[in-house]
């Protein structure tokens, strides 16, 4: 990653991006693009393509990300027990709501109106009543009969299968573990590969998490894990995955089709609620600009959705298709930077925080409380910029988390650490700098900052530091004004 100092982009949104790269956009010249247009974050996805192809694309976005000039943190999302149909004969299968279907073992369906899966154990865990939902959840079956060696299934909700779709089993208790033998395999390499994010899928418990967490520890790396919430068993045990986690997805692709996709947009705040609490960054998945995949413009309720987001206090929000196979990826992160801009724009509103619950499990109270403390103070002074050394990122985070509307300058001499802020809300990440000595810090970062165009003479400051006689503590404000 580059140390230069960052080329100066207009007006970074508050709001992170993260992209998905594919086949629209998968080269240096298009990921620089994208850069430019708003990207902070890319995900690969490794449900797609081998691992060769996965270092591909973190070799170009890295090699995007220095000729940008930008600090650009990578997101590995892993597959996770993704279940889906094997093949059908002729590639699709009408499904009449009313008729039958059978599931049976194997990979191949011999007899017409017979389903295979990926999920070998699958007719042995089925028990009767259960939903099986197909295809994103546009076919729902009721399980009728079990024989040996098939399911028979009504299908409740007709429609069109094709081969390897999605199958979802919303309440049913599989035995698949979350973290399987080729999440396992993809996570070392993601770890070793140094990136910057690990998303693991379909998390049922803080536990799969703490596998993870340990996985990427072993293997001598500082990736943060990414929990994808999409389960219902998820949903149960929020509290204690989103404190047991690094950051969260709202992943309302699957989520939609594990519970009622009338619940989605009430638990997509509850889940962003819970982020809160506990300062964990949050991302919203999925959708956000769909139509944009064959449009240069998005619908009006796929505008609302991320505006809605953002007032619901996403950190960030994520381009799905429509950056990684769309016709329009520049197009649709532009839009997502504009929606963002002009959401942003009204403070009051978007601002779903008041103070920090000094009371919540794993929170430091004395970061909280000076970080409160400081945004309020340059909100009163009309100070353009609030900076904040961080070692680790946390205390960046928590400047994020109270959302003040005066732009936050993270500063940290760990690559690491910068690239984590690439998904904290408002912190616009600044490589260097000494972080136990003010003054110090201080001249390097107005020297920075100026270079970089963030701020100008007559510019008021409000540094967030320590005393330094306690190294890990941020307890000291500091105000300057440029001259
Ligand atoms: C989702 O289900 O919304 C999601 C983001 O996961 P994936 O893209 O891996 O299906």
């Amino acid at each position: 990653m580059s140390e230069s100092s960052p080329r100066p982009r207009r007006r970074p949104s508050q709001t992170k991006i993260v992209a998905t790269v594919g086949p629209a956009c998968d080269e240096p010249a298009k990921l620089v693009e994208l850069i430019e247009a708003g990207v902070d974050v890319f995900r690969v996805n490794a449900a797609h393509g081998d691992r060769q192809e996965h270092q591909g694309s973190v070799d170009r976005i890295r090699e995007a990300g220095q000729a940008a000039g930008r600090v650009v943190a990578i997101l590995v999302d892993l597959a996770g027990p993704k279940i889906r149909l094997g093949e059908l004969p002729g590639g699709e299968m009408e499904c009449p709501t009313g008729d039958e279907v059978r599931f049976v073992r194997g990979d191949v369906a011999h007899e017409p109106g017979d389903l295979t899966t990926t999920y070998e154990p699958l007719l042995d865990e089925l028990q009767l009543g259960d939903r099986i939902m197909l295809a994103d959840g546009t076919v729902a079956l009721a399980v009728e009969r079990l024989d040996e060696g098939s399911a028979t299934c009504r299908i409740v909700q007709g429609g069109l299968l094709r081969s390897r779709q999605g199958v979802n089993l919303p309440g049913v208790k599989l035995s698949v573990p979350t973290l399987g033998a080729k999440d396992r395999e993809n996570a070392r390499w993601a770890a070793g590969a140094g990136v910057d994010f690990i998303g693991l899928s379909f998390v049922r418990s803080a536990d799969e998490l703490r596998a993870l967490q340990s996985l990427i520890e072993s293997e001598g790396a500082e990736a943060q894990v990414i929990a994808k919430i999409e389960k219902p068993e998820a949903l149960e045990d929020l509290d204690e995955i989103v404190q047991t986690t690094d950051g969260v997805m709202v992943a309302r692709g699957d989520l939609g089709v594990e519970i009622d996709i009338a619940r989605v947009p009430v638990v997509q705040k509850e889940i962003i609620d819970a982020c809160h609490r506990h300062r964990k960054p949050v991302i919203i998945a999925t959708q956000m600009l769909d139509s944009m995949q064959h449009a240069r413009l998005p619908t009006r309720a796929e505008a609302t959705d991320v505006a809605n987001a953002i007032l619901d206090g996403a950190d960030a929000c994520m381009l799905s298709g429509e950056t990684a196979i769309g016709r329009y990826p520049r197009e649709a992160v532009e839009m997502m930077h504009r929606i963002a801009l002009a959401t942003e724009s009204v403070p009051r509103r978007a601002r779903p925080v008041d103070a920090p619950d000094l009371a919540a499990e794993g929170v430091n109270q004395i970061t909280e409380a000076t970080t409160f403390a400081a945004g309020r103070l340059a909100e009163e002074l009309g100070a353009e910029t609030i900076v904040v050394a961080s070692a680790s990122g946390q205390t960046a985070l928590s400047l994020s988390k109270n959302r003040h509307f005066v732009p936050t300058i993270g500063v940290s001499d760990s690559q690491a650490t910068l690239r984590r802020m690439c998904l904290y809300w408002g912190v616009i990440p600044l490589p260097g700098a000494p972080t136990n000595n003010s003054a110090a810090l201080l001249e390097h970062v107005v020297q920075r900052g100026r270079a970089a165009g963030y701020f100008a003479e007559g510019d008021r400051l409000v540094l967030v530091s320590g005393t330094g006689l306690r190294t890990t503590r941020h307890n000291m404000i500091v105000v300057h004004e440029l001259d």
